[in-house]
């Protein structure tokens, strides 16, 4: 896997698109976009928009030829709800979120943000209002001050301070040899990859995207380091549109929706209790990670 720094869209297996540094906040008026003016503008350059309503419609897609990957996926989300991509092996879910980004456009139906087809969004638009938290944390040779703000290089120091506290990763840092200044990265202090996945999570506050993308962020960690995360993860998600996709099923309990996914459908939809309920993949699944057995990749629908 290539390692890009976060801020780009590096799902796996997807190409990478550059995120811009203007137009990326919008809580400050910081912003180059101008908003408002245009159809289909998600970045007000002047005040916060409120997080997205996102619709998938009957989306069809295939990477090559015959064989499709999404069919007829449908999926509403309401503005401010998380959603679990929870499902095999191969089942689709990165897929879903490139489609969300853009990287692909599907081959049938339509993926829309507060009703409008991505299609007809600017990418400077679309690439502004989403932040993508990914599997590695690339720390540059540089303070930690400047890795952090790197979510978005306008934001002030105290912008940076705040949003390492909302990391939860301040105090951690307050105890490095320089404090802020302490140089991180390969030539510098190596962290742990419990506090490379805050340096991900505060670049993600600084930036304050409104909607959030989550590809398996706790995926190297221990389940401790892993939970601690998650509580960072969500208060991250408070106020945003955020997707996640998670493979132990622990971490994504909370969210107000989980879609349990197998050959590019949608299953199962509910929350945590709803599916537990309903006692079917989801509930199979759950029982057999927490009886230690993955199930996870037998994930065959039961009915
Ligand atoms: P995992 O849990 O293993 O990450 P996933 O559910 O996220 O799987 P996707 O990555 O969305 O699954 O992949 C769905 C299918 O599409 C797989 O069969 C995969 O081989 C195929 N696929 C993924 N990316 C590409 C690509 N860039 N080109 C061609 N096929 C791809």
């Amino acid at each position: 896997k290539t390692m890009l720094p976060e801020g780009t869209l590096n799902l796996p297996g997807s190409i990478a698109v550059e995120v811009p540094t203007v137009g990326a906040y919008n809580g400050n008026g910081a912003s180059g976009n101008g908003a408002g003016h245009e159809t289909g503008v998600l970045v007000n350059g002047n005040k916060a928009l409120p997080p997205p309503a996102i619709e998938f419609n009957n989306v069809t897609f295939g990477y090559s030829g015959e064989r499709k990957v999404l069919q007829g996926f449908n999926l509403k989300v309401k503005p401010g709800q998380s959603v679990a991509l929870v499902g095999g092996s191969g089942s689709g879910k990165s897929t879903v979120l490139r489609l969300l980004a853009r990287l692909y456009d599907p081959t049938e139906g339509n993926v829309t943000i507060d009703g409008i087809d991505v299609r007809d969004l600017r990418h400077e638009s679309l690439r502004g209002a989403i932040g993508v938290v990914p599997q590695d944390t690339v720390l540059f040779n540089a303070s930690v001050m400047d890795n952090i703000r790197y979510g978005r290089p306008g934001a002030s120091d105290e912008e940076v301070i705040a949003a390492s506290k909302m990391a939860q990763l301040h105090h951690s840092i307050l105890r490095m040899p320089e404090a802020y200044d302490t140089m991180v990265g390969e030539r510098g202090l190596k962290l742990s990859g419990g506090e490379k996945q805050r340096v991900a999570i505060a670049r993600t506050f600084v930036r304050a995207p409104r909607l959030l993308i989550c590809d398996e962020a706790t995926s190297a960690l221990d389940t401790n380091t892993e939970q601690e995360i998650m509580s960072s993860l969500s208060r991250l998600a408070e106020g945003r549109t955020s997707f996640f996709v998670a493979h132990r099923l622990s971490t994504i309990v909370d969210c107000d929706v989980i879609c349990v996914m197998a050959d590019g459908r949608i299953i199962e939809q509910g929350s945590h209790e709803e599916l537990m309920g309903l006692g079917r993949t989801y509930r199979d699944m759950w029982m057999g990670q927490a009886a230690g057995k993955d199930l996870y990749d037998k994930c065959i629908p039961v009915y």
